[in-house]
């Protein structure tokens, strides 16, 4: 599943599409844009209204390269 295609057909989440605190879940007709701050942070959304515009919580994923796996 490449990036583009679930991105087809449905809202663009925004800045979540490239933060480092999203985590996209999937079901069987469906998919969800989980934040990850909300595990510790009452003022994100366990599922944030997309698409996401501005964000306090925003952290470019690319500015924190995750270790390579063997
Ligand atoms: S911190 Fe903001 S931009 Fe990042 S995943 Fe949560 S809601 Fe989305």
């Amino acid at each position: 599943m490449t990036f583009d295609s679930v991105l087809r057909g449905s809202t663009h989440p925004g800045l979540c599409a490239s933060c480092l605190n999203s985590r996209l879940v999937a079901g069987a007709n469906s998919r969800f844009w989980l934040c990850e701050l909300s595990r510790t942070d009452p003022r994100f959304p366990r599922y944030p209204r997309l698409p996401v515009l501005r964000c306090d919580g925003y952290q470019p994923a690319a500015e924190h390269p995750q270790p390579e796996r063997p």
